[in-house]
């Protein structure tokens, strides 16, 4: 069996190379980059896809979260509620606004924010709630609005992980007053470079974002306010374009890969957890185990490839140290992180492929 790796993205380019290959040329002779007509069909096509009024393609997820974080006036003294079981950039854009991130614990079965210890965290400086949407796993939305609502906050989506995601038949993005998206290659919806989203029904929202990715530019020679270079060029918007197409497609095959991992792998290992009435979209299939180390040493020997997404909180990262928590003060997070890892997830796994996979998982485990 060849390698099976964590995601195959040269699979995918595959099954739509010309497409792909056939948008890029467009651009390259218009030789519209920046700007363009691609990056505001995008923005029109991912709003309707996200159920919203407004999407700003933006350089990043990550620069998604700061333009998000500065709309919204967060600032020095502020603090923000978020995960420490997220990538870092979730905690960054917090930091990079002089304000202070406040680590929430997550619950054991989703992964997400646990809703029931939000509210002792809040204080008279306490601005929003960050929530993210982790593993493409939808977190309990209708939880969060209600603290969000009672104790005045804004409620921002990180949807880096979960474009297309349902809660109760809402998409994820469309749920709070903010939401941003990566498309970061490897995401479930991924552009061929660095690419980024912020979408959100509030027009005034939605235009301070649009001041801050392009230098505060009211027209050409006009800079009304202080901005950034935080585009997504019309390169990735092209590429974004043709893949938005499919993206339904691939989240259910994502999601039949899922069932069968679910159904042969429940009696060894803790599954993913789904919350009732939503649909997640796998952006991996993480499994839990206490012998984590062990098996994904074995997995890779034979040549399975494994992703620990994340094996160090951020409470725990020197990059933090600041906030100064130390550890057992995110008892659920730090106990996940030394349990969980991932196993291949991606729409073109073959039954062939699927099938070794689960046959050496659960060999593993009879070890
Ligand atoms: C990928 C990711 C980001 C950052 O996105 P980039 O496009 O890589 O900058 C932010 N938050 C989460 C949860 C992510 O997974």
């Amino acid at each position: 069996m060849n390698k099976i790796p964590l995601v195959d993205l040269k699979a995918q380019y595959k099954t739509i190379k010309k497409e792909i290959d056939l948008s890029l040329k467009n651009v390259i002779e218009k030789t519209a980059f920046i700007n363009g007509e691609e990056n505001k069909l995008f923005e029109e096509e991912f709003a309707k896809f996200c159920d919203v009024k407004y999407a700003i393609g933006v350089g990043s997820g990550s620069v998604a979260l700061d333009f998000t974080l500065e709309a919204l006036g967060i600032k020095n003294g502020d603090e923000v509620i978020c995960p420490s079981h997220t990538f870092t950039a979730t905690a960054e854009a917090i930091v990079h606004r002089e304000a202070t991130p406040v680590f929430v614990d997550i619950d054991e079965g989703t992964y997400n924010l646990d809703p029931n210890l939000i509210e002792e965290k809040i204080s008279k400086n306490t601005k929003a709630i960050l929530v993210v949407h982790l593993n493409g796993q939808p977190a309990d939305m209708a939880q969060f609005k209600k603290i969000a609502k009672k104790h005045k906050l804004w409620l921002i989506e990180d949807a880096a992980q979960a474009h297309g995601a349902l809660y109760k038949n809402k998409k994820i993005g469309s749920l709070g007053d903010m939401a941003i998206f990566s498309f970061f290659p490897g995401k479930n919806l991924g552009c061929y470079g660095d690419g980024g989203a912020v979408v959100t029904n509030n027009k005034k929202l939605a235009d301070k974002v649009r001041l801050l990715k392009d230098h505060g530019r009211f027209s050409k020679y006009d800079h009304n306010s202080i901005g950034y270079g935080g585009r997504l060029d019309n390169l990735q918007a092209a590429i974004l374009r043709v893949k938005l197409k499919y993206l339904e497609f691939w989240n259910e095959k994502r999601r039949q890969i899922a069932k069968i991992y679910d159904k042969a792998l429940k009696d060894k290992f803790i599954i993913p957890k789904v919350l009732p009435k939503t649909t997640p979209v796998y952006y991996v299939y993480v499994l839990r185990h206490p012998q984590r180390d062990e098996i994904i040493k074995k997995l890779n020997e034979l040549n399975i490839a494994t992703g620990i997404y994340y094996p160090k909180p951020l409470h725990l990262q020197k990059a933090y140290d600041f906030l100064g928590y130390k550890k057992g003060d995110l008892p659920k997070t730090e106990k996940v992180c030394d349990e969980i890892f991932s196993i291949p997830m991606y729409p073109e796994l073959t039954q062939t492929q699927i099938k070794f996979i689960i046959k050496q998982l659960l060999a593993n485990e009879q070890d």
